[in-house]
């Protein structure tokens, strides 16, 4: 590399632990989380009815509502309102779906949309499929609650104890299953389903955030996808949510289905909850990726892996060149295999190549610190713009 200014070096971009401390998997939680799934096929040597079956689809879909309406739309994003006793069977609900506490889901929630698709997001995809997916929960990085980031729910004692008690919620409905309907219906109507539940609900971390379509130019890689919203209670429509995140409706069209939000109207009629926020419809026509609006959140996304790309063949070039300098005949006086004094040896990098993909590096990692400001100040300037709280 000869020129005068030579790009900084690549910053590192790798994940930052918001818990503090290294990812390694939380065997206690582990350990039953795959239990649970091997669990099921235990159905094969026990008697199950129809229904033991129903029961399945009935502890899926409810259980689905207090994931999805509780833990999320309420408890992460403030989206409508409800009393305190309410609040609180609401938060024991979404405990019965074994997904922790409503405290640490919510805090955990709050920053994957504080964050999303950066260092510090809590389960982006772009640090793999199966770390969005699953990695991140059974990490020992996230296995604690913060109650600083759910300050307004985490002032209710309720909440609290109901947090730190999570685990024996969906423990005692199981007992419940076993003692009234039998094994098939602890096998199949509550642990199969929990099963489904976990991994439908995983999904909207990891697909919605590579596969559908992006309608709003989100500072993020969120994705609109049917298929997700039907097994979701519609939290498939994932870039609709990551644009206006505090509305209680997520499926803006008339044909995007959100079966959450047509319970919610429901209990809004009975008076259950109330002031559900619908999206301002000034902001459905806002950021439209169709329209022209510059999609921040893909283009950063492009750049990481440009970035990754280009660090990995700067190196394998460097490499390369090497072998090849050091497969040569040795100079004159040096036996086979040893190299001159200054030259790489096999396998080392070749400076210029090293500099080479050192200056694209850099130069792709200044592009990004760039892209990074901008999608910072689009989703501060979102929020701002709508009135409405970022998380
Ligand atoms: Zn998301
Ligand atoms: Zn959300």
């Amino acid at each position: 590399m000869t020129t005068a200014d030579p790009p900084r070096p690549a910053a590192p971009r790798t994940p930052a632990p918001s818990d503090g401390g290294a990812a390694r998997t939380d065997w206690v939680s582990a350990v039953p989380f795959l239990a649970a799934h091997a669990a099921p096929l235990a159905a094969l040597f026990v008697t199950v009815s129809a229904a033991d079956w129903v029961l399945c689809g009935v502890l899926y879909v409810v259980r689905m509502f207090f994931i999805t309406a509780g833990y999320h739309r309420y408890f992460s994003h403030r989206s409508y309102r409800m009393s305190r006793p309410v609040q609180f069977l609401m938060a024991l609900g979404g405990a019965t779906a074994a997904q922790k506490g409503p405290l640490w889901w919510a805090g955990h929630h709050r920053l994957h949309h504080r964050f999303s698709d950066t260092d510090r997001d809590v389960h982006s995809p772009r640090d793999g499929f199966w770390w969005s997916h699953v990695g991140w929960i059974l990490s020992t990085r996230y296995k604690q609650t913060r109650p600083e980031l759910v300050r307004d729910f985490a002032a209710y004692p309720e909440l609290r104890v109901l947090d730190r008690f999570a685990w024996a919620v969906p423990w005692a409905v199981g007992i419940v299953c076993l003692a009234v309907g039998g094994w098939g219906a602890l096998l199949v109507g509550f642990i199969l389903s929990t099963v489904l539940l976990w991994h439908a609900t995983f999904t909207v971390n990891s697909l919605a955030h590579v596969f559908g379509r992006r309608r709003f130019a989100t500072s993020d890689t969120s994705r609109n996808s049917l298929l997700i919203a039907l097994v979701t209670h519609g939290e498939g429509w994932h870039n609709n949510h990551h644009h206006l995140p505090a509305s209680a409706r997520q499926g803006f069209a008339w044909w995007e289905i959100d079966l959450s939000w047509y319970v919610l109207r429901v209990l809004a009629v009975l008076h259950v909850v109330r002031d559900l926020k619908r999206p301002p419809a000034r902001l459905l026509t806002h950021a439209r990726v169709r329209d022209g609006a510059f999609d921040i959140g893909m283009f950063r996304s492009h750049w990481e892996r440009a970035a990754s790309v280009a660090a990995r063949a700067g190196s394998r070039i460097g490499s390369v060149r090497a072998l090849g300098t050091a497969s040569g005949p040795p100079p004159a006086g040096l036996p086979p295999g040893e190299h001159a004094p200054g030259e790489p040896a096999a396998g080392e990098p070749v400076p210029e190549a090293a500099d080479a993909g050192s200056a694209l590096a850099g130069l792709i990692s200044r592009a990004l610190e760039t892209a990074d400001e901008l999608a910072a100040s689009t989703r501060r300037l979102r929020s701002e713009g709508a009135g409405l709280p970022g998380t």
